[in-house]
Parts: structure tokens; sequence; C-alpha cells
């Protein structure tokens, strides 16, 4: 396809896509059918499509874009690092300036326990290095019998084997006999959908214990390491009840296992806070990141791995047998030095702290008024809408599950925001550079959605 100007062929590039490309986690018939929406340009917070419709993007691309869109000053980094060195690994006692500097400067950023990273191309190989390494820190303290890892039901780590082994998405499992032995799932801190009679607080603890339940059950001597994202990203964006951290915390001190806190999404600014960690006062041994690192300009991910850890691999270990090619491109660590230094100058996640994020809050809780929304939650700038037939009602869902979420995400495309569905919610997590104006824009947006949803409902009679 040679495409030579702003006039894009929406058509030819949508048979060509149908023809030749397998998309990631979609249904190929529908969207073949359908012909999938053609991105051509983005600046700021919006997109354009190749019939030149401009959509506000209310998922920072996939929770990624923090600075927004288009900054010509990521583009000239990576242009500079290109010609100055495009490539070169960093197995065999070799380093070069790029990583040494993104290095230095994520020691600084992260909580004070992490003073090393280990390098990946993205979310899941960074989950994966995560897998590895717990067993072979255990291996190396001399407890090679501490494998299991507990992950949470509707957790999201990646999709990568270890990623999908991890996360529990009972669907992704379903497809190639995962997860992997070794793997334990418990149940996660969704008060709204599975909090039963449970007042939230009682929710939260309840869901806490069940992780010493597990610990106990499954032997303190058997178990590597607990991961969890502080906020459910890709479930939900399910934000624990207050009690829940504090008393994981606990569990997680009088027990000698890992903790590992994917902080993917929740890290660099999306809380509010650096990273969701210090959002919560959790103490994770190992913080996988990707996403926000470099905004999404480049692939990059790594994980943190605190003193405690990094010691017994630098002093006990011999050769850890891993690593990717592309641990740490230069031009991608380029990419994510440029972006952390824009989070930086601008004070970015200060305002997301102290206005941007209580301003889109104030918003997007307005929208709980709505006789549509049963929950209007949000914590920095990640948030949820829980769409239900029966206000005030917990325990009513709709039929086909799913089926209202996704109506009500094709009106918001359609109204010109993006928003994305799960289950029947509605979920939104906008680059952290949303001016007030913008963030008016997209409350309206999203109000004119859930009134369209409602109004399509009602004609259905699938609402009071
Ligand atoms: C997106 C995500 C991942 C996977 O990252 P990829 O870059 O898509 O591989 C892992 N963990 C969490 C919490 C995520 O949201």
């Amino acid at each position: 396809m040679n495409v030579k100007s702003n006039i894009y062929p929406t058509k030819a590039l949508q048979e060509a896509d149908a023809a030749h490309h397998l998309h990631p986690f979609t249904e190929h018939r529908t969207l073949n059918a359908e012909g999938s929406r053609i991105i051509t340009h983005a600046e700021g917070v919006w997109l354009t499509d190749s019939e030149g419709k401009r959509i506000l993007d209310g998922m920072a691309g996939l929770w990624c874009t923090q600075i927004g869109h288009g900054r010509h000053e990521v583009a000239e980094a990576v242009y500079k690092q290109m010609q100055e060195l495009e490539y070169y690994n960093l197995f065999f006692k070799t380093s070069h300036p790029p990583a040494v500097a993104l290095a230095e400067k994520l020691a600084e950023l992260t909580p004070p326990q992490f003073n090393h990273v280990f390098f990946a191309g993205s979310g899941s190989e960074a989950n994966d290095t995560v897998f590895r390494m717990v067993r072979y820190y255990w291996d190396l303290m001399g407890r090679p019998e501490k494998k299991t890892i507990i992950g949470r039901w509707n957790g999201y780590h990646g999709s990568t084997l270890a990623g999908t082994s991890l996360g529990g998405m009972k669907g992704m499992h379903g497809q190639g006999d995962l997860p992997v032995p070794g793997v334990h799932h418990i149940a996660q801190p969704y008060w709204f959908g599975e909090g039963g009679d449970m007042d939230e607080d009682a929710f939260g603890l309840w869901a806490a214990n069940e992780l010493a339940r597990a610990i106990d059950e499954l032997g303190e001597d058997k178990v590597a390491a607990f991961i969890a994202e502080p906020i459910q990203g890709a479930g939900g964006v399910i934000i624990p009840p207050d009690t829940y951290w504090p008393a994981v915390k606990k569990i997680l001190d009088e027990r000698d296992i890992l903790f590992v806190a994917d902080e993917v999404i929740t890290g660099f600014g999306r809380t509010g806070e650096w990273f969701g960690s210090t959002y919560y006062g959790i103490e994770p041994d190992l913080m996988p990141i990707a996403k926000g690192l470099s905004s999404g300009y480049l692939p990059i991910g790594g994980v943190m791995v605190a003193d405690k850890v990094a010691d017994v691999v630098i002093n006990k270990g011999g050769e850890f047998y891993h690593g990717y090619t592309y641990s740490g491109h230069p031009a991608c660590c380029a990419a994510a030095l440029a972006n952390l230094a824009i989070l930086e100058e601008e004070k970015i996640v200060e305002r997301v702290k102290n206005d941007i994020g209580p301003y889109l809050q104030k918003r997007w809780k307005a929208l709980g008024e709505h006789p549509l929304v049963g929950d209007a939650r949000m914590v920095g700038m990640m948030g949820a809408l829980e769409l239900v037939p029966v206000k005030g009602d917990r325990t009513k869902t709709f039929a086909n599950e799913g089926s209202v979420g996704t109506m009500a995400r094709d009106y918001s495309f359609e109204n010109g925001l993006v928003m994305r569905a799960v289950r029947d919610s509605l979920i939104l997590s906008p680059p952290l550079v949303l001016s007030h104006e913008e963030a008016d824009e997209l409350a309206r947006i999203a109000e004119k959605t859930l009134d369209d949803t409602y109004a399509a409902l009602k004609r259905e009679g699938r609402v009071g």
C-alpha cells in the first residue's frame, strides 16, 4: 500500500487489513465485516482517523501515552540516538550510554528499595523476567522448593505464557491449557461485582485474607511470590477497598515470600504519584514497568529489582541465563528518557495529584448520578463506570454479559471519545496532559454516550 498524501484510501486500507493482518485481542469475523478504524494522526489527546474525524483518546493509546501524542522532543531524541548508535546489545560485558542513563534515572524515580533495573521490551516480557527471577532468587537462597507464584483472578500481567499464567483471565487460560504449573490464583478485591452482602471494608479484609489462607494452605515453604496490580487495569479498573492493601501488607510482612507489584499501568503518574505502590504505601520487591515508561513512543519495559533481590542475584548468583536481544535498546531508552524528562519538567505527575486528577474525578463521579450507572470510581486518572439494569442494586446484571458495555463503547466512539468496555463497564485512562476544557468535553461525550445507551436499552425493554 503506497500512501502518499493526507487523503487516506480508507476502504482499500480496510480491505488489505482484513486480507493480511491478524490483530491482537480481536474477533476477526466481526472486524473484517465492519472494517477497522484507521488512525492516521494524533496530537495531544486527540486522534484523527482516515476519514478526518477527530476522537478524544480516553485510553491514552493502551494506558500508555502519559505525555500525550505527537511530542517532537521524543522524536528528536530518538533520531539523534539512532544516528549515534542505533543498536547494540547489553550482553557479554557491554553497555551503552542511554541504557546507563535510563537505569540511573529509574533508580532515582522509583521507591528507595529499587536501585537496579532489568530491561525488557514490553510488560509481558517484564513478567516473564519476573517469573524466572523469582524462582532463580529462591534457588540462590538455597530454597528451591519455594516455586509457586500466587496471582489473582481477573488480574492482567500480559499475554505471553508467563504473563497469561500469572494473570487470572479465564478466557485466556482456556486457550492453550494455561496456567503453566506452579501458579495459584486467589480472589480479586472487586467489591462492586463480588462483594455479596459485605460492606466495602469488610470485603477488602476478606479478600486480603484470601492471600493468607492460600499461603498457609500451599505452605509458606512452597510459595515464592505474590503478584498483583496495585489497581487492576485491564480487569476493569478495580480499585480495592481502603482496607485491602494495608491488610495485604501486614500479611506479607509476616511471611517470607517476595511481593511483585505490577506497575505497568499504575506507574509513571497514572495514580497521581509516580508509582501506585507509593499511592498505597506498599513495598514491592520486584516491580514490572512498561507502558508509561516511554509513553508508548517506542516499546520498552523492565523489572525494577529491590536491593534484597539484586544483592542475591549479583553476589550469590553466577550467570542468569536470561535476556532479550532488545533489552535496553538504545533508541527505546532515548525515548523513555525524553518522556521522563517531560513528565518531570512539566510537573505532570504533580498536576494529576493536585489539579487535573481531582478535576476529572469530580466530572467522572457526577456521571454516577446517571440512571444507567451503578458505580463511578476513579483514582488519579484511571476510572470505571459500572453499567447496571437496576440502579442501587449491585446484584442485578444485564443478560448476555458484555453486550451493554460493547454497545456503550461503540456509541462513545461514534460520539468522539475512546473508552474501553470491560464486561458491562466503561473504563477510562486518558493522557495525563488532558486540559480542563478537554476534561469537560470528555465528560460531555461520556454523558451523551450514557444517554444514547440508556435510550437504546429502553427501546429494547432492558431497563426500567
Ligand atoms: C499491559 C499490561 C501488561 C503487558 O504489557 P505489554 O506491553 O502489553 O506486554 C502487563 N501488566 C499489566 C498490569 C498491564 O496492564
